[in-house]
């Protein structure tokens, strides 16, 4: 057995150990306080609140499901959450299938029978979650190759694009009209600039990422798909299908990672892992954190296109 091999081996067996049963029951910041007559807006993740508050200013209050620094594809949300929502005018779905919502979605309206529900995700193009490394050689391997490869899902990740968020802001526009048709000019102007603000983003990362076309990052959990289909970047995970990657997947990152001259593994804030690290090990590079859940969606992004441009290859 390779020397690389049985290092990588090593690793995988810690991260095992280290990632089992740690994962904290968290408490929200986010309970809902009896003040009376607040127009209250759920939404399942932080970006979401973002976007709902650019448009209703202090219009509504709203509430996040999936509290900071807790995973959105395992978080259940608390009973008191739930029982909140018996409150709430409006549920705002990523609706792009990330776990909390399929398995939430049918309590809630269950819950409160007459919560307003729509998907943010009406309108935009679901696209296939990447199953597996691109190592040239095991690209057309007969035994790597089987219909389960290609049968990975589609990703949630949609709000990673700002193009997708413009579609998000208008479905989330419509269902505040619905709501609360009084203000509706007030939010047809907060969205035009919000809208204004994300254009004048996505011409920054253009100057952030040109000449970088084609270029491939690697990322630990896949949540970049969207952006790197809208700037024309190649997104290529370590992680397969919410799982730690085997040894063999781990090796076939690290081929693609010294044929391409990547030295970054990009991880998510407060989610790094130990074959994340290896990884980085092994190519004599580094982990680099970026966050796709930040609330701050416009200067998060900003930062993160930057933190990209230095780790393409
Ligand atoms: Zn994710």
């Amino acid at each position: 057995m390779k020397k690389t091999m049985m290092v990588l081996m090593m690793f995988f067996s810690i991260s095992v150990i280290l990632t089992s049963g740690c994962v904290d029951e968290q408490s929200s910041s986010d309970t809902i306080s009896d003040t009376g007559d607040d127009m209250i807006v759920a939404v399942s993740i932080l970006p979401q609140a973002e976007f709902v508050e650019k448009i209703a200013g202090d219009n509504v209050k709203v509430v996040v499901m999936v509290p900071p620094g807790a995973d959105p594809h395992s978080y259940e949300p608390t009973p008191s959450q739930l029982r909140g929502l018996s409150k709430a005018k409006m549920y705002a779905m990523v609706g792009s299938g990330l776990a909390i919502e399929t398995t939430m979605m049918d309590k809630i309206a269950d819950l409160n029978p007459g919560l307003m529900i729509i998907d943010c995700s009406e309108g935009i193009a679901l696209r296939e979650m990447e199953t597996h490394a691109h190592g040239d050689e095991d690209e057309h391997d007969a035994e790597e190759e089987t219909d389960a490869d290609h049968e990975g899902g589609l990703d949630p990740h949609i709000w990673t694009s700002p193009g997708n968020v413009k579609i998000m802001l208008n479905n989330i526009y419509e269902g505040l009209v619905e709501i609360d048709p009084e203000n509706e000019s007030i939010y047809l102007e907060n969205k035009n600039a919000y809208i204004a603000e994300l254009d004048e983003l996505d011409g920054q990362i253009k100057t952030t990422l040109s000449g970088k076309e084609s270029s491939s990052f690697i990322v630990y959990h896949p949540a970049w798909g969207y952006f790197a289909d809208y700037y024309g970047l190649i997104e290529v995970p370590v992680e397969i299908e919410g799982k730690e990657p085997s040894v063999k997947d781990m090796q076939k990152v690290i081929d693609e990672a010294n044929e391409k001259n990547i030295k970054v593994i990009f991880v998510q804030t407060g989610f790094s892992t130990v074959s994340a690290s290896a990884i980085a090990n092994e190519i004599g590079g580094e982990v680099v954190e970026v966050d796709p859940l930040a609330k701050d969606y416009i200067d998060n992004l900003a930062k993160v296109a930057e933190a990209f441009e230095k780790g393409l290859a």
